[in-house]
């Protein structure tokens, strides 16, 4: 089945979100693919609990509460979500775009917004044996989605950067226990963060492992018992565990989009700064993908940069200039 519309928008992050409303408020309809299986990009995958402070009229919101505002905003709009699929292929033909995903889904649009973020992302993982029983059951995990799943449990936290130090600080309030693991006594985070969980060792809800790194995993049928760690001697300790948190960073991948004809400035889409047209007529890019100069990979930024790609591509759609109106002129539709 082809299933064909005005906009296909790559990416389901806040960019990717918002353009459902621009371009709904310009009467254009969206189809929507995200390579995760639920929206909310960087937002709901990596931070979905922790509070954004610049996002303009909210002095302060929760990560995951700001997508459920923005599905709230588009839902008037009537998207169609197709998740849990990337796109690979982008076509061109005549003046529309046929669009295939992963899952052999295939879209016919007038034009195409890419909001896709830093690419098909996902973690760095440890080169340890037999990770993947153990990811199927949560039993090893690579991000937080509520830390009350962690409450009374004992959980590894593996790595020294702000995520590893942050959610210690958050887990060891409602865990049994924490282990922290890392190479070396050195964390990359705020000093304040890195004081706070010297606190909860005083206070015997955390322990250090250091200098330690993951070794190995124990367990049956993806239950989770040990997390073994070596020392720089290869000496092993066991430290009986529910769970196993690694926070080694992102690895970012353009993926299939390096393969579409796009102009590329170090793995980001070179766009017009004035209105996010790619050098494909009809692709724009939006949000943490797009490059122009003195671009900042902030949300609020994301969201002016959605506006001039969707006020551009209704010309595209439509074949006819638009005439400007404030949201505040025509209302939503109920
Ligand atoms: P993303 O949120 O990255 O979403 C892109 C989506 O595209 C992803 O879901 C991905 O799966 C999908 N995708 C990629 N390629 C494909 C493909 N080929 N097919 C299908 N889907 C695809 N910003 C702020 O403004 N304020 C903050 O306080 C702030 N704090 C942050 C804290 C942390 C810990 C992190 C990691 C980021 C923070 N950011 C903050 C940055 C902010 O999250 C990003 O700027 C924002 O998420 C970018 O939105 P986006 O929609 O462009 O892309």
């Amino acid at each position: 089945m082809i299933n064909r519309t005005d906009i296909c928008i790559i990416g389901a992050g806040p960019a990717g979100l918002f353009t459902v409303f621009q371009a709904g408020m310009l009467g254009m309809k969206c189809h929507m693919v995200d390579a995760l299986d639920f929206v909310g990009g960087q937002c709901n995958a990596l931070y979905p609990e922790k509070p954004i402070y610049d996002i303009p009229a909210f002095p302060e919101i929760v990560a995951e509460d700001l997508i459920k505002n923005l599905e709230k905003q588009a839902s008037p709009f009537s998207p169609v979500y197709h998740l849990g699929q990337q796109v690979v292929k982008v076509e061109k033909a005549d003046s529309e775009f046929t669009i295939t995903t992963s899952k052999n889904t295939t879209i016919q649009a007038k034009a195409i917004i890419i909001a896709a973020g830093c690419g098909a992302f996902g973690p760095n993982k440890p080169p340890i044996d037999g990770l993947s029983e153990y990811e199927v059951t949560g039993g090893v995990a690579y991000m937080v989605r509520t830390k009350n799943d962690y409450a009374g449990k004992k959980v590894v936290i593996a790595g020294g950067g702000d995520s590893a130090v942050d959610w210690a600080n958050i887990l060891a309030s409602v865990a049994e226990k924490v282990y922290v693991i890392h190479r070396r006594d050195k964390f990359r985070a705020a000093p304040e963060s890195v004081s706070q969980m010297k606190e909860w060792e005083k206070k015997g809800k955390l322990e250090f492992v250091i200098p330690f790194q993951l070794s190995g995993l124990e367990g049956q049928g993806g239950i989770l018992k040990n997390v073994i760690v070596e020392d720089l001697d290869k000496n092993k300790r066991a430290l009986e565990a529910d769970n196993l948190l690694c926070f080694f960073g992102l690895a970012m991948e353009l993926g299939p989009i390096a393969d579409w004809g796009l102009n590329l400035n170090h793995n980001h889409i070179s766009v017009e700064a004035h209105n996010m047209q790619t050098n494909i007529e009809g692709i724009y890019a939006v949000g943490d993908i797009c490059n122009y100069k003195g671009k900042l990979k902030l949300i609020s930024c994301g969201f002016a940069e959605v506006a001039m790609a969707c006020h551009t591509a209704y010309e595209k759609v439509f074949g006819k200039p638009l005439h400007f109106e404030y949201s505040t002129s025509k209302g939503v539709p109920k």
